[in-house]
């Protein structure tokens, strides 16, 4: 196990300066996920961990150690890349035990560690099969396999599961939330899904642009957004930001905290609009709404609106957020 510290670091490719003073601390054991739109630097944040794409300036550490300098494989983390890197020519016992048999971990221990890792990832049947007989998600298991038996402090996977189908990915998501408990080692998941951010994850740390945005637990980032970046990238849909003349700032509420055609008794954000569009998701529907301000989406349990009726939007003030001029939060 081992926690990571990011301090000061900065990446620049030529003149393109792609994270600048970045600090993070991943804890020990954490099932940390590195969220964020594509371009904003994930990967390069990953890399820079595994040792395999330095960091231009700054320092990292592993356990207070600093590992800045140390080379990739002797960092004890393992990386479980998208396009899974396993050898086409290999075995599957071959691909996992490859590592083991460079360090030359004897012929006894490498079997027993194969094997052990080939029944945790379901594999044992297949340690003699080429990847080309596997299908996807074994294909994915077998790269998996691969990092677990190096035993790393960390692991590192970059989309792991996005050449998956969906049915395949939802799977092998919880496959992977159940390993995490099993070995409780740190685990480090760059994806660009935020619903597969929010179920895996203990901690989201959402990047923009080689920047931080928040870092917290996936119910605080849902629920308590820093900033309307936090608040948009996060839930389906996105939450509703609306500027409201003659302030500054902006407030926003989520589509599943709206009521529709509430009662009078409470204080919040309520006004009358024209229902554009009605979406039926199955127990619920999603209304595209025109509201003096502007469209609102809203997802409700109450079916019976249609496409040009007019009702009233309700969102609870304890359910709405204030932002600066910056998109920052107002904490009242
Ligand atoms: P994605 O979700 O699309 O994989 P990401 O957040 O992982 O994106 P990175 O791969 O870290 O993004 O890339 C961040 C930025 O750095 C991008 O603008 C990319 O074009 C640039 N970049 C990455 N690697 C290099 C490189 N070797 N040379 C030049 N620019 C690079």
């Amino acid at each position: 196990m081992a926690e990571i510290r990011l301090e000061n670091v900065s990446k620049s490719f030529g003149s393109a300066k792609i994270i600048e003073h970045l600090n993070l601390t991943i804890q020990d054991g954490s099932f940390t996920v590195l969220l964020g739109p594509s371009g904003c630097g994930k990967t390069t944040l990953l890399r820079m961990i595994a040792g395999i794409g330095p960091a231009t300036s700054g320092k990292i550490y592993m356990d207070g150690e600093d590992i800045s300098d140390v080379p990739p494989g002797k960092r004890n983390v393992a990386m479980v890349f998208q396009n899974y890197a396993i050898y086409p020519t290999m075995s599957v016992r071959e691909n996992i035990e490859f590592c083991l048999k460079n360090n030359k971990v004897p012929k006894k221990e490498r079997t027993e560690r194969v094997e052990r890792v080939a029944e945790t990832v379901g594999l044992k049947e297949y340690l003699g099969r080429r990847p080309s007989e596997l299908s996807g998600g074994q294909r994915q298991r077998v790269a998996l396999a691969r990092a677990m038996v190096k035993e790393p402090a960390v692991f590192l996977m970059d989309e792991p599961l996005s050449n998956l189908d969906a049915k395949l990915r939802l799977a092998m998501r919880s496959e992977l939330i159940q390993l995490h408990e099993q070995l409780k080692t740190t685990f480090i998941y760059v994806t660009h899904d935020q619903m597969e951010s929010m179920a895996m994850a203990d901690q989201i740390v959402l990047m923009d642009q080689g920047t931080i945005m928040q870092q917290a637990a996936p119910e605080v980032i849902y629920h308590d957004p820093d900033n309307i970046f936090t608040a948009q990238f996060i839930g389906m849909p996105p939450a509703n930001i609306l500027e409201l003349p003659g302030q500054a700032g902006s407030i926003g509420f989520r589509p599943e905290r709206v009521k529709l055609n509430a009662g009078r008794e409470k204080t919040g954000f309520r006004r009358r609009g024209k229902i554009l569009t009605r979406e039926l998701l199955g127990a619920e529907v999603q209304y595209k709404i025109q509201i003096p301000e502007g469209v609102v989406m809203v997802r409700s349990q109450e079916l019976s609106f249609r496409a040009g009726d007019m009702a009233e939007i309700f969102s609870d003030r304890e359910d709405l957020y204030f932002f600066d001029c910056q998109g920052k939060r107002i904490r009242k």
